[in-house]
């Protein structure tokens, strides 16, 4: 039995790492590689083995970093099963068709700019059969890979549908547990459920995202987001929110929901203007056998996203009379760097009245609209023209899906006290520092720690 480091070794994008036992290949992940095109073009487009050679994937959850390539297989030939969760699945058949729009306004963009053809990575036709092959499977339950290779979901916390793997790996009469871990989340996240560390793994991949900090509490970034809405509604404006469309925005919806019947808010109308948070938004409905049960809404409403202040628009006009309505309101609008998308019209207006916020509650990368937001920028450029930032802005970083520093340490914590025979964790999906951070960290806990190099193979 070996393992191969692929994707997202020693980087935080394009997750895929290769299984190889009796005879058979398993694809863990096959996601994206995300950041310049220069830089990734060329990576998405070269597969980890020859397709005809792969024979499963196990997919971990449906964020395009990790699931973002699987319609690329497709196109080169690849006919076999994916497996995920059923919420994983769902929501891969927004997420993808979002995907291979993007593909191919990017390649009609390059044409039209530098003449310069590029076929797309994928078109929708391709994650239609992507979708054929996609088989959902529940937590808990044993599915077969491939002969040798039993696999099992578990719980992962960190978006709907997440899970960590253990795979029960058999060859020549001897058995070893491989567990990946796939992104873990944390606990107390609203709606879904916390992490479940996996037991008795032989070998462990893990994620490393945050192993060099930590995050604002999760209850400190719902009161600070009642505070933020109570100031601005005082003063008449508006909170104007970023946010990506899948996880972040059902989780603020549910805060808000929540702090509206505690009172704890002023009723002011909501708007989610994105159909692709709408989208998503539908999958969480279709879901409600992954939310935490233990949670007093989930038990108690049964209409979690829907509810009398909350209007969802899909189409350009009702975003557009968005502009002419008075009074205070919270608009959650893609993207969620502030780069594209319905809420830099929203921004063109509202980021020069002192009345607003700009609330950020997501990473915002170098160059991006959103990192000027959040350096308070005097001047903004939006859609070509100077706009002053006079709106308030503030910043909630307890909104991330990703366990942080204590929090990956109380996951592997359990993980080795339920794990006897652990002989090796690979850490893997996180920048070099955070990576070294969370090596000596583990190291000190007495753990055999390693960040493999791309193609780095182990026998197990
Ligand atoms: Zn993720």
């Amino acid at each position: 039995m070996e393992l191969e480091f692929y994707g997202a070794a020693r980087e935080v994008t394009g997750s895929c790492h290769i299984l190889r036992i009796n005879g058979k290949t398993v694809l863990l992940d096959c996601g994206m590689f995300q950041g310049r095109r220069s830089d990734t073009d060329r990576k998405n487009r070269t597969l980890p083995v020859p397709v005809s050679e792969i024979d499963s994937v196990v997919l971990s959850h449906a964020h395009i970093d990790h699931s973002g390539r699987l319609p690329f297989l497709v196109t080169q030939g690849y006919t076999k099963t994916v497996w995920a969760t059923a919420a994983t699945r769902d929501l891969c058949a927004v997420m993808l068709a979002d995907s291979a729009h993007i593909q191919e306004k990017d390649a009609e963009f390059l044409a039209k700019r530098h003449k310069e053809f590029v076929e797309p990575l994928y078109g929708m036709k391709h994650v239609v059969r992507t979708l054929e092959l996609m088989v959902g499977v529940p937590y808990n339950k044993p599915f077969d890979v491939v002969p040798g290779v039993r696999g099992t979901y578990v719980d992962a916390g960190h978006i709907l549908g997440s899970a960590s793997v253990m795979l029960d790996c058999t060859e020549g009469g001897e058995t070893k547990r491989l567990v990946f871990s796939g992104d873990i989340g944390r606990w107390g996240l609203a709606i879904i459920r916390d992490p479940v560390p996996p037991v008795d793994a032989h070998e462990l991949i893990m994620e490393s995202t945050y192993g060099d900090r930590d995050h604002e509490s999760v209850d400190g970034a719902r009161a600070r987001l009642a505070e933020v809405i109570r100031d601005t509604a005082a003063r008449g404006g508006r909170v104007l929110i970023p946010a990506f469309a899948v996880g972040r925005t059902q989780e603020i919806v549910y805060n808000l929901h929540s702090l509206i019947r505690e009172s704890a808010i002023p009723s002011i109308p909501i708007y989610i203007d994105s159909p692709l948070a709408i989208d998503t938004t539908t999958v969480f409905e279709l879901h409600p056998e992954v939310f935490d049960q233990s949670e007093d809404m989930v038990k108690k409403v049964k209409e979690l996203f829907d509810f009398p202040l909350v209007h969802y628009t899909r189409d350009v006009e009702e975003s557009k009379a968005l502009a002419h309505m008075r009074g205070p309101m919270v608009i959650i609008a893609a993207s969620g760097m502030a780069e594209a998308g319905r809420i830099l019209h929203h921004l063109a207006q509202g980021a020069s009245d002192p009345r607003n916020t700009i609330l950020i509650v997501g990473f915002q990368a170098e160059h991006t609209l959103g990192r000027r937001i959040v350096e308070k920028a005097a001047m903004l450029r939006i859609f070509g023209e100077e706009v002053p930032l006079r709106a308030d802005v503030e910043v909630i970083n307890g909104y991330s899906a990703h366990a942080d520093r204590t929090e990956l340490g109380k996951w592997i914590d359990a993980v080795g006290a339920g794990s006897p025979n652990l002989k090796g964790v690979h850490l893997v999906h996180g920048e070099i520092s955070a990576q070294d951070a969370l090596k000596t960290a583990l190291l000190a806990k007495g753990f055999s720690v390693n960040n493999p190099e791309p193609h780095t193979r182990i026998a197990f």
